[in-house]
């Protein structure tokens, strides 16, 4: 349990920005009801998950056992705290209404998608259990999405329903009246309890036996061509994933608290801001010592005085891993042993990984799993693409059979797009292999969306979007724009522009304004040329 001390300290470090919950896993377990929200945090002492072998897991969706833990605390979110049985009651409740509403027996969804649009609280869990217990796939919509992306997102994965937390209906009901969908709404989680679940309703989803491969997410990614993928993971990849770690009888009592590199770095410029006093500042690190066990930092490159500065805030020696929403994560600087500042450790368990070197014969430099690894001789620390093969990558890319295809190699590696190296015993990744990923504050943005949208502006008529190096945020999205004769336009007036198209975390932060968008005879922007130019 948290002290009173902690809680005020929390209170008085602000950890409840927006963009920091968004970046957090969907588990949160502050101590008492009504304090605020501190991070992503997965408490496991408090229960007993912790005797729970993994065999007994048998890859069944998480709901399937909160009925065990009846009144126990699962989630403190804003309006209060929820009992497992309070969420497994509103999950039962809505996925009677979702059955219903489209005519199917309970538990007889299989095969259907359903769109849900919920705050960062327990109406999000009770969307995805009710998905989950209806039959159907789950397909979280964000939402900080224009309603063009959201409607993108529904359309694309064929989705039959539309679940609205609240306040969203107002956003997902005009969509679903155009696309001639139902729409359920999801009262305020201040009113979760009193939903229409019967207690001893027990015709939840009893029938089905074969959830390991059935499809269970389809999560929405940036693709370097066309527009975004939904890439699908089936129950099994979700508990390869991450339950079967959590759910470990070897796992840890304690907490983990996750975050992408930039709100650490905002956490720090808080800190430096606000905690000059030397007493606050060894009450600061103290309560971060004594209240968090495992502090990692993933989504994107951890720069070193990030490390550093936080080490010396907080005690804490982040912990950096390598992941991607198509393989949820794969390699690891270690719990115990030491974290090298810039490397990715090495493979998870049941991780393999290949480093293949771009050239005719795809000549594999480096072949590896959690145990051992074999270096190519002579070929030690030369780049490559990263390959990942295991448990936890994910089946296909939502309706798209081809893109599918390309990106695993015939003998089933996925190729990451990322650009590796194995050097004295640990992985560190290099960057993407292609300039049209950009990675801005842990989000994976494609620079040809961002064009694409951009070239929608009445008054653009070419642009090239680059990631410029950025401290905080480790790339920031950069228009080189080309304007129609005797046109003007200011970053400000851009971003205006862009609120009405535009996710916001994909919005340029940066613009330059050209005479022409340099392209070679092909007709290609040398984006590597640019950066270098306007970014030296
Ligand atoms: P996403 O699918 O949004 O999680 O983005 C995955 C991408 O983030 C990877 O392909 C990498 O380019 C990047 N990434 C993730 N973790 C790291 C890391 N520790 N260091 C550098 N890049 C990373």
């Amino acid at each position: 349990m948290l002290s009173g001390r902690v809680a005020a300290a929390c209170h008085s470090l602000k950890w409840t920005l927006p963009h920091w919950k968004d970046a957090l896993y969907k588990t949160y377990s502050p101590s008492k009801p009504g304090q605020r929200l501190l991070g992503a945090v997965v408490q496991r002492g408090a229960h007993r998950w912790t005797t729970a072998p993994s065999s007994r897991i048998n890859q069944k969706p998480v709901f399937k056992r909160a009925p065990a833990f009846g009144d126990k605390l699962a989630i403190i979110d804003s309006s209060g705290g929820h009992s497992y049985k309070q969420l497994y009651r509103s999950s039962l409740g809505l996925a009677g209404r979702i059955s219903t509403a489209l005519n199917a027996d309970f538990g007889g969804l299989e095969g259907k998608r359903v769109s849900f649009l919920c705050a960062n609280d327990a109406s999000y869990t009770v969307a995805q259990w009710a998905a989950w217990m209806s039959g159907g796939t789950a397909v979280p919509l964000y939402r900080k999405h224009p309603e063009s992306e959201l409607e993108y997102i529904i359309s694309d994965s064929q989705s039959s329903l539309l679940v609205a937390g609240h306040p969203y209906a107002e956003t997902l009901e005009p969509l679903a009246q155009r696309l001639g969908l139902p729409c359920l709404t999801l009262p305020s989680t201040s009113n979760l309890d009193t939903s229409d679940g019967a207690d001893g309703q027990e015709k939840e989803t009893g029938d089905i036996t074969d959830w390991a491969d059935r499809a269970a997410m389809i999560i929405y990614t940036s693709g370097t061509t066309g527009r975004p993928k939904g890439v699908l993971h089936t129950h099994r990849g979700l508990h390869a994933m991450v339950w079967e770690m959590l759910l470990s009888s070897k796992a840890p009592l304690v907490n983990v608290f996750m975050a992408v590199p930039t709100i650490y770095s905002k956490l720090i410029q808080y800190y430096d801001q606000h905690f000059t006093q030397p007493h606050v500042k060894d009450f600061v690190k103290a309560v971060c010592k004594e209240r968090i066990r495992l502090m990692v930092s993933g989504s994107a490159a951890l720069p070193l005085p990030t490390l550093q500065r936080w080490e010396e805030i907080t005690g804490h020696t982040l912990l950096e891993r390598y992941g991607m929403t198509e393989i949820g994560m794969a390699l690891s600087n270690p719990l115990k042993g030491s974290r090298i500042p810039g490397a990715v450790g090495f493979p998870l368990p049941s991780v393999e990984v290949r480093i293949v070197m771009n050239n005719s014969s795809n000549t594999t430099i480096v072949e590896g799993n959690h145990r051992e690894t074999q270096v190519r001789p002579g070929l030690e620390g030369k780049e490559g693409e990263l390959l990942v093969r295991g448990p936890s990558v994910f089946k296909e890319y939502w309706n798209k059979p081809q893109e599918t295809t390309e990106s695993f190699t015939d003998d089933g590696w996925f190729k990451t797009g990322d650009t590796a190296i194995y050097k004295d015993g640990v992985y560190w990744i290099m960057g993407r292999s292609s300039v049209d990923i950009i990675k801005s504050g842990g989000y994976k943005i494609s620079a040809l969306e961002v064009e694409r949208h951009l070239l929608a502006h009445p008054d653009i008529i070419d642009v090239a979007v680059i990631g410029a190096p950025d401290a905080t945020w480790g790339q920031k999205v950069t228009a080189v724009v080309q304007l129609k004769n005797g046109q003007t336009m200011t970053l400000p007036e851009l971003k205006t522009w862009a609120r009405e198209h535009m996710a916001p975390y994909t919005i340029p932060t940066g613009l330059v304004l050209v005479e022409e968008v340099p392209r070679n005879q092909m007709g290609k922007v040398n984006k590597k040329d640019l950066l270098r130019h306007f970014f030296p």
